[in-house]
């Protein structure tokens, strides 16, 4: 759930180079899953979410 404006519809972001697969391609697709490219911040913690509705990154670990 996006902290910022309560909206369910967050997606899962993924770094570096994934294999692309047809699930993969459908998450995408679906907005459940988004590519977070291979700048790799190692000082700070990575934001694992984004909201799809504000845009809103931010790190969830359940
Ligand atoms: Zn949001």
């Amino acid at each position: 759930m996006c902290p910022k404006c309560v909206s369910h519809h967050v997606a899962s972001i993924l770094y570096g180079m994934p294999a692309f697969s047809e699930d993969l391609q459908r998450e995408l697709d679906e907005g459940t899953m988004t590519l977070g490219g291979c700048d790799i911040d190692i000082y700070h913690p990575m934001p694992n979410y984004r909201c799809n509705d504000c845009g809103y990154k931010f790190r969830y670990v359940a």
